[in-house]
């Protein structure tokens, strides 16, 4: 008989519980180390400076707590369809009995309650994913109210790229008819007439957002950047600073036009070295926050019976009352035979 079929059915349901377990730990390492691989130090905000919002009373009151208990989990169920099963340890975890509530205050004027995992972890650590890159947002900034109105989004310096380009696309041959508000001259003259690929990369901005700029295929961080020759660049310079006069006199220069004039300025550098940030127009900043509490109510302390004795101690206590009651018997007797 082999040592396998000796295995009884609970050993056998153990063995098969263990390798699910094993299993599981294999996909969620795995999933961990593909989520820090897939995150570039550039996007990763650990070198962000921490959020500078104090604590203090804000004005308002915070929600009644069975009201912030169910829109926790509606949040965390809402979290949970849009990741898969392996991600929850990392974006939505259960709350638990340290899960603390927190109103914290935005320069939008918004008064929006937040969670923590314990009291002593503050709303200014934690960091909200930017949507629109994706990468996670500098500590203490957030996608509020501003991001449906966000204006024009301005220009900022790139100051870190990706290792790789993460999308490359290819362009059909742009049509014969006149795009963009162009007049046929002018669409003749930029039109491409034959199909066209392009790689975008991945870049942490001055501001600390990220966003994707596009560049030649095959090229590389380490080429640096191509100019235009003296001559070339004076040319453009002209071209975009009577443009800018004009949109100027028309009260109507825009961002772009001026990233335009300056790049012109610096020889139109490829692939450029700034772009608009629209996440700098769509974020609120976190001001102030006010601890309010634990999420969850706290367990009902129960009242456990006292353990039951065993037959040894039971009979051990009722020898002793015998005892006691023998020895009362005995002193009572004797005071009778005194009293006789
Ligand atoms: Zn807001
Ligand atoms: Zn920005």
């Amino acid at each position: 008989m082999s040592p396998r079929a000796k295995m009884s059915d609970a050993e056998r349901e153990a063995a098969r519980a263990a390798r699910r377990e094993a299993e599981l730990a294999a996909a969620r390492e795995a999933a961990r180390k593909k989520a820090t691989e897939d995150q570039p130090p550039y996007l990763s905000g650990t070198d962000d400076e921490p959020s500078a919002a104090v604590q203090r009373k804000l004005p308002g009151k915070a929600k009644v707590r069975a009201d912030a208990i169910r829109d926790a989990q509606e949040h965390l169920a809402a979290q949970r369809a849009r990741t898969k099963p392996v991600f929850w340890w990392l974006v939505a975890r259960d709350y638990t009995p340290e899960t603390f509530r927190w109103r914290t205050e935005w320069d939008c004027g918004c008064i929006h309650e937040v969670l923590t995992e314990r009291k002593d972890r503050l709303p200014t650590e934690l960091q909200w994913l930017d949507p629109v890159v994706p990468a996670r947002l500098p500590y203490g900034q957030f996608l509020c109210c501003k991001a449906t109105t966000a204006g024009e989004s301005p220009y900022r310096k790139i100051v870190g790229w990706a290792e790789v380009p993460h999308k490359v696309r290819t362009f059909p041959p742009d049509p014969p008819e006149p795009q963009h508000g162009l007049d046929p001259e002018s669409w003749a003259k930029v039109r491409r007439t034959e199909e066209h690929t392009v790689a975008y990369w991945m870049v942490r901005l001055e501001c600390g957002h990220a966003a994707s700029v596009p560049a030649r295929p095959g090229w590389r961080p380490a080429d640096g950047h191509v100019r235009k020759d003296e001559e070339e660049r004076q040319k453009t310079v002209a071209y975009w600073r009577d443009y800018v006069a004009y949109v100027e006199a028309e009260g109507k220069c825009s961002e772009w036009d001026r990233h335009h004039l300056a790049r012109a300025e610096d020889g139109c550098p490829e692939p450029d070295v700034a772009t608009d940030c629209r996440s700098c127009a769509a974020v609120s900043t976190m001001i102030a926050y006010e601890p309010i509490g634990l999420l969850l109510p706290p367990a009902p302390k129960s009242k456990a019976a006292p353990p039951k004795p065993s037959r040894e101690e039971a009979e051990r206590a009722l020898r002793r009352k015998l005892k006691l009651a023998e020895d009362e018997a005995a002193r009572l007797r004797a005071e009778l035979d005194g009293l006789a």
